[in-house]
């Protein structure tokens, strides 16, 4: 099935770089939220990414114009219709996910492919709220989206080979590198990385070393790009304790346990960036 249309639902960050990166490789986007202000603010975010782009000489002006005029911006879902994939990017809340996919599902044509950006909720779980498990998937991607190469893939119980193959070859045609992973909580990345950072929290804990000397370590001898205690800054703790709590509830497995210091701190409202102060003050 060649996709060359994309309904996206929900227009905030990984919405708006979803829609970007599609309509830059060429595929129409139309991109659905709730209010004008919403659509607007999510279609600016792309207009500015590009212009940072062509100031880069990454792209030319011509390139920049033809991926903007690609994107219809709406905020009825009435407008996805002539999609053939829908990607599902609103807010991360099992209630809503469900209000959404039930209201789409009866509104699309039945061929229609159906995808949801979730980070954490079960694929298998949102498949079964629609009438098309067969053709529902999970389509993981990373933030910031242009510019992260990797999209998890992750197949429900039910999800056929069929719509395996045609996400799969959408997610290449997006300059993407697809990995199919399986159902369970936080499928392959945020698996083995989150627990990792709660692992850099309990040394920091015990007393083993500096926050910027654990960084440092993980960075040099990892070569990560960023240390474990700074990239949860960015994340924010309280994300990374939340998913850390659904890991031990889901696998009842105490090796999930999160390190009490990570609780302490987001008990302080020590978040991270986005409160100004984490492991390191900003
Ligand atoms: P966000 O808050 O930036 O954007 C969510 C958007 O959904 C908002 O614009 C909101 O108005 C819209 N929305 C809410 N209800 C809606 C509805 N009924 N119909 C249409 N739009 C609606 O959130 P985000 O960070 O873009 O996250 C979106 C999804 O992507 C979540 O499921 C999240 O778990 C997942 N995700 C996020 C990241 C990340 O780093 N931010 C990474 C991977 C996956």
């Amino acid at each position: 099935m060649e996709i060359n249309t994309v309904g996206i639902i929900g227009a905030g960050t990984m919405g708006n770089g979803i829609a970007q990166a599609c309509a830059v490789s060429g595929i129409r986007v139309i991109m659905v939220d709730v209010s004008e202000a919403a659509v607007a603010k999510g279609v600016a975010t792309v207009a500015g990414s590009l212009d940072r782009l062509l100031k880069k000489e990454k792209i030319t002006a011509a390139e920049r114009d033809a991926a903007l005029a690609r994107i219809m911006g709406s905020t009825s879902y009435d407008e996805l219709n002539s999609a053939q994939l829908v990607i599902e990017a609103a807010t991360e809340n099992y209630d809503l996910k469900l209000r959404i996919l039930k209201q789409v599902d009866a509104l699309l044509a039945p061929e229609v492919i159906v995808a949801t950006n979730t980070s954490s909720i079960s694929i298998t779980k949102l498949a079964a709220a629609t009438s098309r498990a067969d053709r529902f998937i999970g389509m993981h991607f990373f933030n910031p989206v242009p510019m992260m190469a990797l999209v998890e893939i992750i197949r429900g119980l039910r999800t056929s080979d069929a719509t395996h193959d045609a996400v799969h070859a959408m997610a290449i045609s997006l300059g993407k590198t697809p990995i199919t992973v399986k159902n369970a909580p936080g499928f392959v990345v945020n698996r083995i990385l989150v627990p990792m950072i709660n692992e850099a929290f309990f040394v920091l804990a015990e007393g083993l070393a500096t926050p910027e000397d654990i960084d440092a370590g993980m960075k040099l001898g990892c070569n990560q790009p960023i240390g474990p205690l700074a990239l949860a800054d960015m994340v924010g703790l309280d994300v990374c304790l939340a998913v850390m709590e659904v890991y031990l509830s889901e696998f009842g497995d105490s090796k999930y346990r999160a390190c009490p210091l990570l609780k302490e701190m987001v008990a302080a409202g020590r978040l991270g960036r986005k409160t100004g102060q984490g492991v390191y003050r900003y």
